[in-house]
């Protein structure tokens, strides 16, 4: 092995995205500190989603979120195979439940084959429901890259991983300002100061705030909550891979998935909330989901849902007339990743929503590159 580049790091949260960033890190740097406000990793959006392997269908043609969801979902199954993360690949179908949906639907598969998604194939209704026997379909698009995997597991393998190669994590430890100390940066924290060469912010929802900690000013992060049901384990064979309508403005809409431990969620719904922190206030009732299931299931009953969990996407805004203003809109806004302007020592990861924990290992990489240059 090379000599170790003897700079010191800094990432500033350890969800999966700050997990594979310090794993990554970790075997290049000799100094990687990883810290983290909540008790432990992984504690909000990385543990509050879908779990959903996505295939790169939805992207925008040349935008960063498609070229990394499609890298990403590449490394994932090498990384789960080999680190005994759960991961099932089961594909997915995407339904035009009814005849006025199906020129979306082709538009969808034509820009899945321009993104370069392999295998992707046509179903009329009733090739659509011999896979998915329960479901109302006019056409659908079979995804066989898509998958679902265990979010918790793959966040404590890339902690596992990282902590092996000699990263530190610093569970409990929230950054509350910098300051610039020479070619250094001071962070200070709840615990005490640290002094780091390099950070990478990967703060999830708060990543607009700890960017204005560094005098970045420019994003906005808005947070959307998604709520998700369970569907009784009694229909279990109503779902085999995964279920999804055709995606809305603010999401990719509220889809059937059977998880790795074979319980089945319907979810999540798209609503903006006031409050970062806000999981709870405002629930949708359940008749909301049962009229959103019923799309996909005709046969869905009441008493097949229970409330479930929720979780926040943090939407960026920009300015007005910022240029990847046309990107940024929903659903089409991209990630972020780029060197802070005042500071070329800081990378900061603005608006990782979905496909963010499929992309962690592809942001890692693109966050080493940056780092090393
Ligand atoms: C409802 C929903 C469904 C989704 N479904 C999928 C899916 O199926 N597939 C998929 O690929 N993606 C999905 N996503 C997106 C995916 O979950 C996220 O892109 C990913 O988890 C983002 O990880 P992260 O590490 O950037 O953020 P987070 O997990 O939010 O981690 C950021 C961390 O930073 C910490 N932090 C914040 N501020 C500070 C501070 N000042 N100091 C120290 N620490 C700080 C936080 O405590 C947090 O732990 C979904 C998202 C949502 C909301």
């Amino acid at each position: 092995m090379g000599r170790m580049d003897s700079r010191t790091l800094v990432v500033v949260g350890a969800g999966v995205v700050g997990a594979a960033v310090a794993a990554a890190a970790a075997a290049r740097f000799s100094e990687v500190y990883c810290i983290e406000a909540r008790p432990k990793p992984g504690m909000m959006t990385s543990s509050r989603n879908s779990g959903v392997l996505h295939s790169g269908i939805y992207y925008a043609p040349g935008s960063v979120k498609g070229r990394l969801c499609l890298r990403g979902n590449h490394l994932l199954r090498e990384f789960c195979q080999r680190h005994d993360v759960p991961l099932r690949a089961c594909g997915k179908l995407i339904v035009a439940a009814e005849p006025a949906q199906e020129a979306a639907l082709a538009a969808l598969l034509r820009r899945g084959k321009t993104n370069g998604v392999e295998g992707l194939e046509w179903l009329d209704g009733a090739g659509a429901r011999r896979r998915e026997p329960a479901i109302q379909a006019h056409a659908a698009i079979a995804v066989p890259s898509a998958g679902v995997m265990d979010a918790d597991a793959l966040v404590r393998a890339l902690v596992r991983l990282a902590t092996d190669r000699g990263a530190v994590f610093a569970p409990g430890t929230e950054l509350l300002g910098a300051e610039a100390q020479g070619t250094r940066l001071r962070l200070h924290c709840n615990s005490g100061d640290f002094d780091a060469d390099l950070v990478v912010n990967s703060a999830g929802l708060y990543a607009d705030d700890v960017a204005r900690m560094f005098g970045e000013t420019r994003f906005q992060i808005h947070p959307v909550r998604g709520e998700y049901c369970h569907i009784h384990p009694r229909r279990l064979d109503w779902v085999h891979g995964l279920i999804y309508p055709l995606p809305t403005a603010l999401s990719l809409g509220m889809h059937a998935t059977r998880t790795v431990h074979d319980s089945l969620l319907l979810g999540p719904t798209a609503h903006s909330v006031a409050s970062k922190e806000d999981y709870e206030n405002g629930w949708p009732p359940v008749e909301f989901f049962l009229e959103q299931g019923r799309h996909l299931f005709p046969g869905l009953q009441m008493d097949d849902l229970t409330p479930g969990y929720s979780g926040i996407r943090p939407k960026l805004v920009l300015p007005e007339g910022d240029d990847r203003q046309a990107t940024a809109r929903a659903p089409e806004g991209d990630f972020i990743i780029e060197r802070d302007a005042r500071h070329p020592g800081v990378v900061h990861l603005v608006g990782i929503e979905s496909p963010g924990l499929t992309a962690c290992l592809a942001i890692a990489e693109v966050v080493e590159a940056l780092l090393a240059a």
